[in-house]
């Protein structure tokens, strides 16, 4: 039987409902505008779309949005200059810095340069450590996302067998220790993860009852990898062509088509996991202005 689709796109639109709500509520009853600003280097294309949807969200979701367009040749203490004077400007609750940035940026000074209040992409090791102790704090957003469909998709994680392909710090390392955890209402799952150094990956990815692959290769997990009616969570987003308009061809890193026939519930590319990222910066934008504002919530 074919698998049941979990949508990032549907649930998506539920939970940016639910911050358009909040944030009207913010304006009458606080006087509180979530403010994002996004800083994008250079005219990396996929970087461009990613900044370009973030902002139209933004926009759309009633955030007071600055958009920050800064050349490849900038210097690092310009880019930290500017990072500076959004850490102090009181509009804004969330600074959100493009990456990847050119070579001649070292990522790591750039990332630790961000409040930590105002990291809404979770990445400063000021979070990460929160994160890793199970205290509130901001959660990187494609795990976060991860979490919230799986939540919202009534997928039972308590005792599952979670199989994690991938160990980056965005995505592979976060999702498998937010797994992990004593954590209500998605948690308490037992997480293996593989990477390049895995001996035998299928023998580990057949064992999984939820299986996450956030590994860049395109089709890398085949139906033979995946136990009969196993939850799939496909992360990858891979470019593997241009249609004759121009656009990019996407595709994931699991064989949708076929492991559809043998999971119980998968995620599609696009529209799976990539729309529950941005929206998960939507969320942190407006916990971190609650944060600012003195207001109860999620962040710490
Ligand atoms: P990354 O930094 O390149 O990490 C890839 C990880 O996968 C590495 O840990 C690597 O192992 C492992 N890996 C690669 N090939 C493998 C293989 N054949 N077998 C086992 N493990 C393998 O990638 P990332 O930033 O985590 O992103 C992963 C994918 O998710 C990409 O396609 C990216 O575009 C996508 N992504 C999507 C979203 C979204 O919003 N939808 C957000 C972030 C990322 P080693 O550590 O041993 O090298």
């Amino acid at each position: 039987m074919s698998a049941r689709i979990i949508s990032g796109k549907e649930i998506s639109q539920q939970i940016r409902e639910e911050l358009r709500k909040e944030v009207q509520e913010l304006k009458e009853k606080h006087g509180v505008t979530p403010g994002l600003v996004t800083i994008l280097v250079g005219e990396n294309p996929a970087s461009i779309s990613y900044v370009t949807a973030k902002q139209r969200t933004a926009k759309d979701l009633g955030f007071y949005s600055v958009q920050e367009n800064l050349p490849e040749e900038v210097s690092e203490s310009e880019l930290l200059a500017l990072i500076d004077k959004y850490n102090k400007d009181e509009k804004i609750h969330g600074i959100l810095v493009q990456l990847p940035l050119p070579k001649h940026i070292n990522e790591r000074r750039i990332i630790y340069a961000i409040d930590p209040r105002k990291d809404v992409d979770g990445f400063h090791p000021v979070n990460v450590g929160k994160m890793v102790i199970g205290e509130p704090c901001f959660l990187p957003c494609t795990p976060h996302g991860i979490l919230v469909m799986l939540e919202r998709a009534q997928v039972q994680v308590d005792g599952a067998d979670v199989v994690v392909v991938g160990r980056s710090n965005i995505v592979g390392k976060p999702v498998a220790n937010l797994l992990l955890q004593k954590r209500k209402p998605v948690g308490n799952a037992t997480v293996t993860v593989c990477h390049t150094g895995t001996r035998d990956m299928a023998a580990h990815t057949r064992r999984a009852d939820i299986l996450i692959v956030a590994a860049g290769r395109p089709k890398v997990i085949t139906a033979d990898m995946v136990k009969e009616g196993a939850v799939v969570i496909d992360v990858g987003v891979n470019r593997i062509g241009t249609t004759p308009e121009g656009k990019a061809i996407l595709c994931g890193d699991v064989d949708f088509d076929a492991v559809k026939e043998k999971a119980s519930a998968i995620t599609p590319v696009p529209g799976g996991v990539g729309p529950m990222t941005i929206t998960m910066l939507m969320k942190n934008t407006v916990e971190a202005a609650k944060l600012w504002a003195g207001l109860p919530c999620e962040v710490g």
